[in-house]
């Protein structure tokens, strides 16, 4: 599959996906039946858009590139399960996206690398009553997202995301089978998101903002890098740790998902 003589802008991130096999099971992975809406962002030239209609009940397809827009929408005139808008996705009004009675609302795309983060926080702290997301990320990146604790990709992305979903990654993906091709290998991750928060609404300004605060110097251990947190002093951040039974002399990475929010909690 060629790009049709489409002259791709670097800018926009625009990596086309041409292998079919990878194709088929990104939109597998996407999770969508007859009767699920499936947001799709950055549809590009369709080719993962075509595989997702195949299988979702309706796609919304939200592409920025002005030049790309007449292309989709003769591409899938004849299809009626497909609605191309024409919009930047980090303004997109998610409110006015909802599964037909009975289905689910799932989000998938072959992300613009260069947008990735915010992105996927905007959508998760928007609350978009979606029932998962499958993205096609930077190996990186995604590496980052799915990361348990103990290890150097586990930082402020991991715990962000695995707060809201549970992450994982099913695929990666050789530059090869893009074009043009991009500098780096790449990943698709599914998040699911979690039905209920563990924190209410009020509460978790704190909690990104704790987790901020223990990985800005990672190599610190938590009572140092803690230390002024909500104007306590290092001796009151000990304590508390320690009440939470968590050694203050652990560093940021050490903890677990449900240890930060049980800190943010208490201190
Ligand atoms: N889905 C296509 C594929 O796999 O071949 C294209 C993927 S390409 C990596 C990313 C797409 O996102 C491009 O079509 C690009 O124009 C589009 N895009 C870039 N920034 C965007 C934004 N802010 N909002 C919506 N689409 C955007």
């Amino acid at each position: 599959m060629s790009n049709k003589g489409f002259k791709t802008k670097k800018s926009l991130g625009q990596n086309f996906l041409k292998d079919e096999i990878v194709i088929e099971q990104i939109a597998q992975a996407a999770g969508c039946g007859p009767m699920d809406t499936v947001v799709e962002i950055g549809p590009g030239l369709g080719v993962l858009t075509d595989a997702l209609s195949e299988r979702a009940g309706k796609v919304i397809a939200v592409e920025l590139d002005d030049r790309l827009i007449p292309i989709l929408n003769t591409r899938f005139a004849l299809r009626d399960n497909v609605e191309i808008v024409h919009e930047d996705i980090l303004k997109f009004d998610w409110s006015g996206v909802s599964p037909e009675e009975g289905g689910d609302l799932h989000i998938a795309g072959n992300l613009p690398y260069y947008i990735t983060t915010p992105i996927l926080l905007g959508i998760l702290e928007k609350k978009v009553p979606a029932k998962s997301i499958t993205v096609m990320v930077q190996k990186e990146v995604a590496d980052r997202i799915v990361a348990p604790p103990g290890g150097k990709d586990y930082g402020v992305l991991s715990i962000s995301l695995q707060y809201y979903a549970k992450a994982r990654k099913v695929l990666d993906v050789p530059a090869e089978c893009f074009d043009p091709k991009p500098k780096v290998d790449s990943s698709v991750v599914v998040l699911d998101l979690k039905e209920e928060r563990a924190l209410a609404p009020d509460e978790e300004g704190k909690f990104f903002r704790l987790v901020k605060q223990a990985f800005m110097q990672r190599r610190k251990t938590l009572s140092n890098s803690l230390s002024g947190f909500d104007g306590k002093g290092k001796e009151e951040i000990e304590e508390i740790l320690l009440r939470n039974g968590i050694d203050p002399k652990r560093r940021a990475e050490t903890l677990s998902l449900e240890e930060y929010i049980q800190l943010s909690k208490e201190i």
